[in-house]
């Protein structure tokens, strides 16, 4: 009987736990920043799934890598190693600052293991008074209960308590607000470069900069969640890359498989032997069908100069949304780290970012919020030229319908 089901979007409230609203669109396939629903109605991908498809969809070198590994071993757990897990933390040290790589599944679960270790390598150098993490409003780290407390949006714990203490936040690119609330019992200061779910909000580069400062000052680690803006999405392979300062720990997921799940945190040699045998751990973590993905993903990256033309690519949308403005006056701010773009919603429009995104599904374009008061785009680092004109077309349609409705 159910096998016979029309899974159509009606099923999702009989089967789901209604934590999500999922529009009423359920995509079937996809192709390059091409996306179809299940009528084969097309898309223009300006989502990138929440900036994950950086490769856009089924990109031949990725399904290749799945293929390959497939049909080679699927999972052996971590009391054995694996040859696609070596490889990848290989190339992940190669390329960042990092010495030492720890796998994980999802962004979540790579902020969980830096949260747990910045307490654990406190401790260990420093005593248990050591534990206070500073973090910051409107920051965003996952959905554990942990990344939740550390992240800053009350909506988010609220219901959920008691969460774990030895949480503070400070107010993002105010670097006064972390002075007052840094001391010798900070363990670690952790945040996004770029405020992604916040609403794409990029930090200063004096902000950073004292940032490290402050940590250095007081014996605190520096954690830089770079699951939304890692993997090439800002124009370098990792966002700290533009900023010239070097974080402690820092976190990937999204970007990193392309739509395969997979998340790492990478950190120091000496940071990393807090985590000794036993002290933290994940079944699936390194998983050879996700390291096989991402390695094939970063090597895509590295060789095909896709980092490079990045910027290019933002230039391009950033000039078609400021002609969109133009006619239509719907946004008061523009902001974007490389494929990473956010548009903040005029006074008079204030609240109605998902009015936008609807118009736009309706005109076959998938784009992001970021909140009410944001439009978000994290498309692939690969879409055409031709792509970005398609999309924009639709997007000022969009715009268009938007403002009539609301005149
Ligand atoms: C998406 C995101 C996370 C959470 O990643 P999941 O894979 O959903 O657990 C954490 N931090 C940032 C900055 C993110 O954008």
């Amino acid at each position: 009987m159910s096998h016979e089901l029309h899974p159509s979007r009606a099923v999702f409230d009989q089967v789901m736990v209604p934590n999500y609203a999922p529009s009423a669109v359920v995509p079937v396939r996809g192709k390059g920043s091409r996306v179809w629903d299940q009528d084969d109605k097309e898309y223009i991908d300006f989502a990138g799934g929440i900036a994950v498809s950086a490769l856009g969809h089924v990109h031949p070198r990725l399904v290749g890598a799945l293929k390959e590994q497939a049909e080679k071993l699927w999972h052996v757990s971590n009391v054995m190693t694996n040859e696609p897990a070596l490889r990848l933390a290989t190339l992940l040290t190669e390329n960042t600052f990092a010495e030492r790589v720890f796998f994980a599944n999802s962004g979540a679960e790579a902020n969980e293991a830096a949260f747990k270790l910045v307490r654990k390598y406190a401790h260990d150098h420093f005593g248990p008074e050591k534990s206070e993490i500073i973090s910051f409003y409107g920051s965003f780290h996952g959905r554990t209960l942990f990344t939740v407390s550390v992240g800053g949006q009350a909506k988010y714990t609220e219901g959920f308590e008691p969460i774990p203490g030895g949480i503070s936040h400070a107010t993002y690119n105010d670097l006064a607000s972390v002075e007052a609330l840094i001391s010798d019992k900070t363990c670690a200061v952790v945040l996004e470069p770029v405020q992604g779910e916040g609403g794409v909000i990029p930090a200063d580069p004096e902000f950073l900069k004292g940032l490290r400062a402050l940590c250095d000052k007081h014996n605190a680690l520096l954690v830089l969640d770079e699951i939304q803006t890692g993997v090439g999405r800002s124009g370098e392979l990792y966002a700290y890359m533009t900023y010239g300062v070097e974080p402690d720990i820092l976190t990937t997921a999204k970007s990193l498989g392309g739509g395969f799940p997979v998340a790492a945190m990478l950190t120091t040699e000496k940071v990393a032997q807090s985590f000794g045998v036993g002290t933290h751990g994940s079944t699936y973590g390194g998983n050879p069908l996700a390291c096989a993905v991402a390695e094939a993903l970063l090597l895509e990256l590295l060789e095909q100069g896709v980092i490079a033309n990045v910027e290019a690519k933002n230039a391009k949308f950033i000039s078609a949304l400021q002609a969109i403005n133009e006619k239509h006056g719907v946004f008061k701010d523009i902001r974007s780290c490389g494929l990473l773009i956010g548009c903040e919603m005029a006074d008079a429009y204030q609240g109605k970012s998902k009015d936008i995104l609807v118009k736009a599904m309706e005109k076959g374009l998938m784009v992001l919020i970021a909140g009410p008061n944001v439009l978000r785009m994290a498309p692939s680092l690969i879409i055409t030229d031709a792509d970005i004109d398609a999309g924009m077309a639709l997007l000022d349609q969009a715009v268009q319908a938007f403002v009539e409705s609301e005149s």
